[in-house]
């Protein structure tokens, strides 16, 4: 097998996602045949290697081909691979139930099961919606999300994703809910403090409210980051005072932390960090996938109150949640979460974290004085940063240009960033700071 035999099989064979094809076939575009990954490396048919530094679309928390995780599915392969989860239980998915609810303090006592974040996504609006309609609140039908926000692309997905790209081909089909402006830090005036920001984008969240919420089942938010916006990083400020709001308006809290959770902001879930007497909030609805199975198998789950669940249970069937998919539950995809959770707890991952992530900042400070680097930003083991140019094929020069110094970084338009997997060790961290520095070199220079 070679590099440029699969290469061009896979153009004939595969529609690959979030891709012009077009731009693939007019050599614009590369596309990397990968025969095989260990630890933050991912290597291609012909010698070539790359450092996987957006963790393959933010999925792999602790390396490809993990021995412990590898170890833990062989396991599982022998006992059981999957089985229907209506009517029927396996050890794997009761037992991620209750760590997960564990790590919620016991505020979210459920889980619920899906293989994709959409699919999430949609459960939450879902069970949101219906919760309120068992409770003889059928008027709350609406639901309210933040300009900027992302929270996946199937035609549900989208009512609350707010990305111009992603949305406006599809805008005919899709019930999009209102948006209420976003945290983000970067919109501070003179002399305003992160904190600052958040305060006034509550202040609007707040009126909106005050209007429209009998009609509002729930705000959904990614807490901390939008990251598929563009890594937007605001204060927790933000989260402490929606929760106050949602209280008072008897709206749900859905937190999305598709992308944000499993450690990756600094606690293990995000929202976390912000509190009230001390106590972290507790979200309505908390959505979890990408880095829960460590990047091994599609998995994601929303944790919700038992009192929600409450609200379902009934001696009537049509008050219960019905919904389904063929794979929820799955016993490999759950293994592969145990797993993941194991590794947190045997290598006191949140703590290691913090030198990883003091390492990532100092090595990319240098960054900061560059003439065109903008609002150099990071939270935990996700550092961005905005690049002042206005040459509409940054991106996709950077993009290569990276490719050419063997990492792997996808910048959201003009935004840079990094996501590594935990595992990434110094000497990685200094390689990816040199391909980042070199590639925006060349990204940006004016071809002659
Ligand atoms: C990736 C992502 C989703 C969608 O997850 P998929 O598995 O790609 O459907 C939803 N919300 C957030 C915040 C995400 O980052």
């Amino acid at each position: 097998m070679s590099n440029t035999d699969l290469l061009q099989r896979s153009l004939n064979a595969v529609w690959h996602p979030c891709t012009q094809m077009k731009q693939h076939a007019a050599g614009g575009l590369p596309l990397i045949p990968i025969a095989s990954g260990k630890g933050v490396w991912l290597h291609d048919f012909d010698g070539r290697r790359y450092l996987d530094a957006v963790s393959s679309w933010w999925v792999n928390l602790f390396g490809h081909c993990n021995p412990r995780i590898n170890a833990a599915l062989r396991e599982q392969l022998e006992e059981l691979e999957h089985v229907i989860l209506a009517g029927f239980t396996h050890r794997p998915v009761v037992e991620l139930s209750e760590r997960l609810s564990q790590l919620t303090g016991g505020a979210l006592g459920h889980c619920f099961y899906a293989s994709d974040g959409a699919s999430a996504t949609e459960i939450a609006l879902k069970m949101s919606f219906h919760s309120w309609r068992n409770r003889g609140r059928a008027a709350k039908q609406d639901f309210l999300c933040l300009e900027g926000s992302y929270h996946g692309e199937t035609v549900g997905a989208l009512a609350v994703t707010d990305v111009a790209i992603f949305k406006d081909a599809y805008a005919p089909l899709i019930r999009a809910a209102a948006t209420v402006p976003s945290p983000d830090a970067r919109n501070a005036r003179d002399g305003e403090t992160p904190a600052d920001v958040a305060r006034r984008a509550a202040a609007v969240l707040e009126r909106h409210l005050e209007q429209h919420h009998q009609h509002i089942a729930a705000l959904i938010v990614e807490p901390l980051i939008q990251c598929a916006s563009g890594m937007a990083m605001y204060d927790p400020e933000y989260l402490r005072l929606a929760r106050t709001l949602c209280d008072r308006f008897e709206v749900h809290l859905i937190c999305d932390e598709i992308a944000v959770g499993c450690g990756r902001t600094g606690t293990f879930f995000a929202h976390e960090q912000a509190t009230t007497d001390g106590q972290p909030i507790k979200p309505d609805f908390l959505c979890l996938s990408k880095g829960i199975s460590g990047g091994y198998l599609p998995l994601s789950i929303v944790l919700t109150t038992d009192a929600v669940y409450g609200t379902f249970y009934d001696d009537a069937t049509s008050r219960g949640f019905l919904h389904s998919h063929s794979y929820t539950g799955n016993a490999l995809a759950c293994r592969a979460a145990l797993a993941t959770l194991d590794i947190f707890a045997q290598d006191k991952v949140l703590e290691a974290n913090r030198t990883l992530a003091a390492k990532l900042g100092s090595t990319f400070a240098p960054l900061a004085d560059h003439p065109q680097v903008r609002h150099l930003r990071q939270r935990g083991m996700i550092l961005a940063f905005d690049v002042d140019t206005a040459d509409a094929d940054f991106s996709r020069r950077f993009y290569r240009a990276a490719l050419d110094r063997e990492a792997l970084i996808r910048p959201i338009g003009n935004t840079v960033y990094v996501m590594p997997p935990y595992i990434i060790n110094d000497e990685e961290i200094a390689h990816l700071g040199r391909a980042t520095s070199g590639a925006l070199a060349e990204a940006l220079a004016q071809p002659n």
